[in-house]
């Protein structure tokens, strides 16, 4: 059955570049409340639309200063992508909805993650000239374990919308990592520098995807992997990222 949308699309931009989809989430991804097809209700995507993030990693900050200089999450960190966002904080109802995507076979929920992931990528990188979209991969085992990679889910239909290519196997997770908040910083830079492994990438401008963004040392981990192999530039994208505050 295919939703018959009769609102504008000014009003829900995401709804034009998805008009050719069935979209069939009824609430919104930030409180749950009833929201038609919309991937956020009108009280959160106004709240959404008041959020400031760092200028550089993705962390939501409070104060106006670490807009236009960087905030304490990446602060003397050298950061191998350009720029990284993240459409919400990760907590509340969405945080639940992120991990029954993640976890619990969820995968219908990919059609509004990547609804909001397209909006937040109009937002901040419109303009910018894109050769590859690269989702966060899984190692080999946690993929044949879940049966599916659900940052790959949403980076197709990105990919589609955006006429991208999607170029999954430019970046291998070549082993898992330990849980990395039973680790110290250093120990951290350790687990995941060996964790990525990039194919040739030579002189690419590539905006990498993930569901999550909270130390950032997973995107840079993979960042640094793709531009070892050769990217000139990578720009992070989230659905949801840490707070300061
Ligand atoms: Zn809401
Ligand atoms: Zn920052």
């Amino acid at each position: 059955m295919l939703v018959v949308m009769k609102m504008s699309n000014a009003f829900y931009p995401w709804r034009k570049a998805f008009s050719g989809l069935f979209f069939p989430y009824r609430n919104c991804l930030c409180c749950g409340k009833v929201s038609v097809d919309a991937p956020l209700c009108t009280d959160c995507r106004s709240r959404w639309q008041d959020l400031r993030s760092c200028r550089y990693c993705a962390t939501f900050v409070s104060s106006t200063e670490a807009v236009e200089y960087r905030c304490q999450n990446c602060r003397g960190v050298s950061l191998p992508f350009a720029m990284a966002r993240a459409a919400l904080p990760y907590e509340g109802f969405l945080r639940e909805r992120l991990l029954a995507f993640k976890y619990y076979g969820r995968t219908g929920l990919r059609w509004p993650f990547a609804a909001l992931l397209l909006e937040t990528f109009q937002q901040f990188y419109d303009g910018l000239q894109f050769d590859a979209i690269v989702p966060m991969p899984l190692a080999a085992g946690r993929y044949q374990e879940r049966g599916y990679n659900q940052v790959e889910l949403l980076t197709e239909l990105l990919a589609a919308e955006l006429d991208l290519p999607h170029r999954p196997q430019l970046l291998r997770r070549v082993r898992e990592t330990r849980p990395l908040a039973e680790l110290n910083r250093g120990e951290r830079e350790q687990e995941l520098a060996g964790a990525f492994q990039g194919a040739a990438a030579n002189g690419m401008r590539l905006l990498l995807v993930d569901d999550i963004y909270t130390t950032g040392m997973t995107m840079r981990g993979a960042a640094q992997a793709l531009r070892n192999s050769g990217a000139r530039e990578i720009y992070a994208l989230s659905v949801a990222a840490s707070r300061d505050f």
